[in-house]
């Protein structure tokens, strides 16, 4: 299949093509002649698919095609609402990428920022906005932003939103869009409290699935590391500066750890940035930026800054920390492996972690190799000094993996054993 049998307008065909996109992804491929029909989508899938083409170039061409379109004042036609500041500016960018032929104009509004330049942008006209649910609120009550134009209605990473506690402004902002419209809803998991939520935003709409399987966990080259807490920071040093110095994502589950792995890693000579939610939105936007350049190799994040991060070409996604969400984990490594390029993931696990590990196989139905030899396997003993009693198993089960129950000298190579005769 190619773009051009989906009947996409040669301005957008152009484009896709001064990009290098020659064959649409399995989303972009089930979608786009959805939404060219004008027909309502859930979109079960996460970012990494080639999503936000999905949904932006029907859009566009829509907009393109509309007779009205260079009559009087631009209004906002089309509105897609994204759970963070990262997504927002990388879904922008993707209208302006995907429209460049098409004259359409988009803007980007989110938090954190003084809103001066956003609404500016807004005075000058806008035919599709992005934004973050916080600051489109805020800008509304503020008789900057009116919804009562929009024909098309994007919400972005559903599951996310509820997550952060969106909730009630989506409720807000679904009130004021008018009733007919069309109307899209993505995201990654579709848990009950999600349909419901898409039940109040689509209306008869076809549903399509791109189930993880088919996309990261399958391209993504993965392994684990099993090392103990303390021997975390020694292991990431070893592997990079071992390996060349390529982008490198480095995910910690707190800000803090972030923080620190920063100043580990500058005493040994790596430079590293950090983006969190406590750095300012101007300094998360320069690691950023230095970081897409090239400038920087080694970004470290935390979850919810990582999101939306879209790096062509990186190399490594590097667990420090494993995620306790399983879905977290597939969403991770999917910053590497994108669309069409295959990537490396690499996760440490310490003891009190092998049970995450246990629920993020059984979430992609693989088990992940284990890189048995490294300097600093974990021999064990933390799990006589910290992990809390566990009833007694079989002994073939206490030696399984995920277990964490053999310990001693040789505990070392019992894990590495357990996993190459296949056991979990
Ligand atoms: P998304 O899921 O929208 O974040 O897209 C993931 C990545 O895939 C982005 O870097 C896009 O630029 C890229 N991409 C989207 N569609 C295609 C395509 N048809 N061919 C190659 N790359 C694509």
């Amino acid at each position: 299949m190619i773009f051009k049998e989906l009947g996409i307008i040669e301005p957008i065909l152009k484009a896709l093509s001064a990009e290098g996109y020659t064959q649409p992804t399995p989303i972009q491929e089930k979608s786009i002649p959805i939404l060219m029909r004008r027909k309502d989508l859930i979109g079960c899938a996460q970012t990494g698919t080639g999503k936000t083409a999905a949904f932006a170039i029907p859009i566009l061409q829509h907009l393109y095609l509309d007779p009205e379109r260079n009559k009087g004042q631009r209004k906002i036609k089309a509105l897609i609402v994204t759970p963070t500041r990262e997504l927002a500016i990388q879904i922008s960018e993707s209208f302006t990428t995907y429209g460049k032929f098409t004259g359409i104009k988009n803007t980007v509004i989110f938090g954190g920022v003084k809103q001066g330049g956003q609404t500016d942008a807004l005075r000058r006209g806008v035919d599709v906005l992005v934004a973050t649910p916080g600051r489109l609120l805020d800008l509304m009550n503020q008789g900057f932003i009116t919804l009562k134009d929009v024909e098309y209605f994007v919400l972005d990473e559903a599951d996310h939103m509820l997550d952060m506690g969106f909730i009630h402004d989506i409720r807000k902002i679904i009130e004021k869009l008018p009733v007919k419209r069309q109307s899209l809803f993505f995201s990654a998991t579709m848990p009950g409290e999600i349909i419901d939520l898409s039940r109040k935003i689509v209306g008869n709409a076809e549903k399509v699935t791109i189930a993880p399987e088919q996309t990261t966990a399958e391209k993504v080259e993965q392994s684990v590391y099993f090392v103990s807490k303390s021997g975390k920071p020694k292991l990431l040093v070893y592997l990079l500066q071992m390996k060349p110095a390529e982008s490198t994502l480095v995910f910690s589950r707190t800000k803090h750890g972030a923080d620190k792995i920063v100043k580990f890693l500058a005493k040994a000579g790596i430079p590293a940035n950090a983006i969190h939610g406590n750095k300012s939105q101007n300094i998360r936007q320069k690691a950023l930026g230095e970081f897409k350049s090239g400038q920087t190799t080694i970004l470290v994040a935390t979850d919810i800054a990582a999101r939306g991060i879209d790096v062509e070409e990186l190399s490594y996604v590097i667990n420090y920390d494993l995620p306790n969400i399983p879905e977290t984990y597939i969403h991770r490594i999917g910053r590497t492996g994108r669309a069409s390029a295959s990537g490396i993931a690499m996760s440490f696990c310490d003891t009190e972690e092998r049970p995450y590990l246990r629920d993020i196989q059984k979430l992609i139905d693989q088990k992940i190799p284990i890189v048995a030899e490294h300097p600093f396997v974990d021999d064990g003993t933390e799990v006589i000094t910290k992990a809390p009693p566990r009833p007694q198993r079989p002994r073939s089960q206490a030696r399984s993996a995920t277990s964490g129950a053999k310990t001693g000298a040789n505990g070392k190579k019992a894990w590495s054993n357990a996993y190459s005769r296949g056991r979990r």
